[in-house]
């Protein structure tokens, strides 16, 4: 029987194939005896778990030798406050405020930068547009400038990295890409640090993964706990402490799916960020020429991975809810801070699942226009 389709925005679906080979490998890993969240992370096993995990990820996003990637815990949200923590040296930093996980690192930041300067904002248009680059008031001397690539929240992605050189500043870009990382290559010339929980598009919740450039490595404040101290983990291989093992194997295992993807000559992220241009037109288009459904995003800045969209009558939320779970299709609530509907289409959304949605979608118009 085929599985529903799920378009929780995080955590989100996985690919049936890595749940499957996770079940196969429950017990007995390779012949260990053991499962593996049962090894120690120091042992041979494991630590071949790591390497391959790490190599794959790098060879993925073609993230440069003068960068490292680190395993880490605690999320996006605790990444809000390792990265100032680390980063910051006290001094300025630069936000761009482009929705509600920028609005959040923007405030935690405040606690450990000596000032937090709001260079760009979407906040006038109710983050439906991005604030264009050439406009920013980015602060000389700024020990970062942090954006949010991808708002999960208010679906508005970045479909081009700033030029930070370009507009003035000599700071690093720090990116969180929590919610579209391995959905579209990075321009790693453009990124100083970039980091992201691993529940939306990679793999189960409780990883965390950074990737930061070697120079920004060891200027952590003394207040910086040493297990979230940049450098104390990169010369630790990300096992100062114990990293999430089981996170770690679960990612491993999606960069060999995501290694193994073809769509024509293109294959890995490359092959993932097509079909994501195809499954978001596929929805996008519905919804404009639709009177029913409306999605309020400027069509520069639409994310490709979480769509949010509204049907005009919102008494009819609950009924169209209902429907669409009896037809197979999960977790479509919009984020309770903006209400409607939400679709996110990560990696392992197959084009089928946003057709099957779409073709609901048409149905549900057609039964209560
Ligand atoms: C989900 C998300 C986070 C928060 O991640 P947690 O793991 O819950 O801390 C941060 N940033 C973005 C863009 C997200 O989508």
């Amino acid at each position: 029987m085929n599985r529903p389709y799920n378009f929780s925005a995080g955590p989100a679906v996985i690919p049936e194939e890595v749940l499957q080979q996770a079940a196969a490998e429950m017990l007995n890993w390779h012949g260990s005896g053991m499962g593996v969240m049962e090894m120690s992370h120091r042992g041979k096993e494991f630590i071949s778990i790591y390497e391959q995990a790490e190599s794959d990820l790098r060879e993925l996003l073609a993230v440069p030798p003068e960068y490292k990637i680190l395993f880490m815990q605690g999320g996006g949200l605790a990444e809000n406050a390792i990265v100032p923590l680390n980063l910051s040296r006290a001094a300025t930093v630069d936000f761009v405020v482009t929705g509600s996980w920028s609005q959040k690192s923007r405030k935690e930041a405040q606690k450990y930068a000596a000032e937090v300067h709001t260079a760009a904002s979407g906040e006038a248009s109710h983050f439906t547009t991005l604030p264009d680059p050439a406009g920013w008031q980015l602060s000389r001397g700024a020990s970062y400038v942090h954006i949010c690539s991808n708002e999960t929240i208010h679906g508005v992605e970045f479909h081009e990295l700033p030029d930070l050189k370009n507009l003035g500043s000599d700071a690093p870009l720090v990116i969180d890409f929590s919610s579209h990382v391995t959905s579209r290559p990075v321009d790693w010339s453009r990124v100083g640090l970039a980091f992201g929980g691993a529940q939306k598009n990679i793999g189960p919740a409780g990883l965390t993964i950074v990737i930061v450039r070697d120079d920004l490595l060891g200027h952590a404040l003394s207040t910086c706990p040493s297990a979230f101290d940049y450098r104390i983990v990169a010369d630790n291989h990300s096992m100062y402490n114990t990293p999430p093992t089981w996170g770690i194997y679960m990612a491993g295992l999606t960069f060999q799916w995501l290694k193994r993807q073809r769509e024509g000559n293109a294959c890995g992220v490359a092959a993932m960020e097509l079909r994501s241009i195809a499954k978001a037109r596929l929805l996008y288009d519905f919804i404009d020429q639709s009177g029913f459904y409306v999605n309020k995003v400027a069509a520069n800045c639409r994310s490709r991975m979480n769509i949010p969209f509204f049907l005009q009558d919102e008494s009819r939320n609950d009924a169209f809810l209902a429907g669409a779970k009896a037809r197979g299709l999960l977790q479509l609530k919009g984020h309770k801070s903006v209400g409607g509907m939400r679709a996110s289409l990560y990696n392992a959304m197959p084009l089928a699942g946003v057709q099957a949605l779409v073709d609901y979608m048409q149905e549900f118009e057609r039964q209560h226009a």
